[in-house]
């Protein structure tokens, strides 16, 4: 039976409207709270949308830049009021120690960069907000654990979809147990690349390919949908393109993953097909399905209940006032984002290029 949406909004649990970050009224409330002073390393796509979307942010704020291109660093202090003295270089940025008005650094650079650039910053004293992958290999991700529990900072991976408030309706559904057992995912991550000569095909700076990139959503929402970590996987792989997706760039990889609870997950990972961005959870009492289900937004879903319906607000806008709650006032979030979140990933991607090569069933330890 389907219900309308107004009975589903009716419906949806207090917990969840009792969440910051839904409470429309709260919106127009002045925040007095901690700020979460942050700078971004890194001004490309994806770091330019990030703070776009902290304009919005009520805890945390953008105060700084480290970039190797003088060029970009006038534009974005111009363009977000950044003062000269919170903007450093590559070469400089270990300065930022001596900063006492940045609390924490975003990386969002490419993915073989993560690990010294993280080390770096832990190093300087300041909390790390990583980008994902958080590293190319399970090795480097356990090293930036190490480093920033030694320097005593937070690390964190830019997990949005933890956040995203119709991902985390279907998680309190599955914790509610409205699904009964879940016993099966389904997760489809992919898009076409364009561009041939992007660091994303390049192994030295991407650490692999497709998987890497896309696929990890598919890794990483298995584990938040199904509620468990996988222990074994399989993977198969197909290259159509050798001249474009070169050894250690993986174009497609079809994967499947095993839970203690017996639930199975089957994946795909591709850099060749568009339109691929779906999960779907079957459990013996019902189902959730989302299309998309990672993109930028509007997330798309519903229920064997019926539609998922919350208003779209930009994912990096959630992410990092939630983070900002995480960093500065100690909140745990729904579905954990810190560094060891981000090493199990690595750890089933490190697995699943295993499962690749030995055609076996691969065990995971997590
Ligand atoms: P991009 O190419 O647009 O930006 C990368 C930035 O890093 C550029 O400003 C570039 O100048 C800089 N850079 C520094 N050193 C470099 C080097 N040696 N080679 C190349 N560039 C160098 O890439 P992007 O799309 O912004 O991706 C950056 C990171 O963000 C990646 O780890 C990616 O996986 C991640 N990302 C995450 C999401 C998400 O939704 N969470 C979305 C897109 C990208």
């Amino acid at each position: 039976m389907r219900h309308s949406r107004r009975d589903f909004i009716q419906t949806l649990s207090a917990p969840l409207l009792a969440m910051p970050f839904l409470a429309m009224s709260e919106k127009h409330q002045k925040y007095e709270g901690p700020i979460l002073r942050v700078a971004i390393m890194g001004l490309g796509n994806y770091g330019t949308r990030v703070a776009e979307a902290m304009k919005s942010c009520k805890k945390a704020k953008l105060v700084g830049v480290i970039s190797g291109t003088p060029s970009k660093i006038k534009s974005w202090q111009a363009k977000y009021q950044i003062p000269e003295k919170n903007c450093y270089n590559y070469q400089d940025f270990d300065k930022i120690r001596d900063n006492p008005d940045i609390d924490a650094v975003y990386v969002i650079t490419p993915n073989a960069l993560h690990r010294d650039q993280v080390i770096r910053v832990a190093k300087a004293g300041k909390h790390v907000i990583c980008e994902k992958p958080m590293s190319v290999n399970a090795a480097d991700a356990q090293q930036m654990v190490d480093a920033c529990k030694r320097a005593k900072v937070k690390l964190l991976v830019g997990y949005r979809m933890h956040f995203e408030p119709k991902t985390l309706e279907i998680i309190r559904m599955r914790k509610a147990g409205e699904f009964g057992k879940v016993l099966f995912f389904q997760g489809l991550s992919g898009f076409q690349i364009g561009d041939p000569t992007q660091w994303r095909l390049k192994k030295e700076l991407s650490g692999g390919g497709a998987m890497m990139d896309i696929g990890i959503y598919s890794v990483n929402g298995s584990r938040y949908m199904i509620g468990e970590d996988p222990v074994w996987v399989t993977a198969q792989e197909v290259k159509t393109n050798k001249e474009k997706f070169r050894e250690g760039i993986d174009e497609t990889i079809t994967f499947q993953l095993g839970f203690p609870g017996g639930a199975v997950a089957s994946c795909l990972s591709t850099y060749t097909m568009n339109n691929l961005d779906r999960f779907f959870l079957n459990g013996e009492k019902g189902y959730a399905e989302m299309q998309p289900s990672t993109g930028y937004g509007p997330i798309l879903g519903h229920t064997h209940k019926g539609e998922l319906v919350y208003p779209h607000v930009a994912h990096q806008t959630f992410q990092m006032d939630e983070m900002a709650g995480i960093i500065l006032e100690g909140k745990e979030p729904i579905v954990p984002v810190d560094g060891g979140e981000g090493l199990k990933d690595m750890k089933i991607i490190d697995a699943i290029y295993k499962a690749v090569q030995t055609g076996k069933k691969e065990s995971v330890y997590l």
